[in-house]
């Protein structure tokens, strides 16, 4: 966990909103739980977040990165007249033969 202040206020405490504590009989702290994420800057009082959660900018490179995968294309080899999914490489894997794209 990596929390920090939405307004950047450079405070390194945070109250975690929706603990649950557990006790002894004796009111003893025994441990505790984070039920639901949500986190208060301790010195302003603006929200905090847990920075080591994947960041959206994280996941937008990464589904950039998939959409840049060439899609398989099913194609029927010329020479062998085998059913062929090209990606990549447009070779067929059965006898080696160059595939065109339709
Ligand atoms: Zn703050
Ligand atoms: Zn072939």
């Amino acid at each position: 966990m990596w929390l920090a202040c939405s307004q950047r206020c450079g405070s390194a405490l945070f109250r975690a909103m929706f603990a649950e504590v557990d006790l002894d009989s004796a009111g003893n702290l025994l441990g505790f739980r984070i039920s639901q994420p949500g986190y208060l800057c301790l010195g302003c009082g603006a929200p905090a977040f847990d920075l080591s959660e994947v960041p959206a900018e994280l996941a937008a490179e990464e589904a950039e990165e998939r959409a840049s995968v060439p899609v398989a294309v099913d194609v029927l080899c010329p020479v062998c007249e085998t059913a062929v999914s090209v990606g990549a490489d447009r070779e067929c894997p059965n006898c080696g033969a160059e595939l065109e794209l339709p």
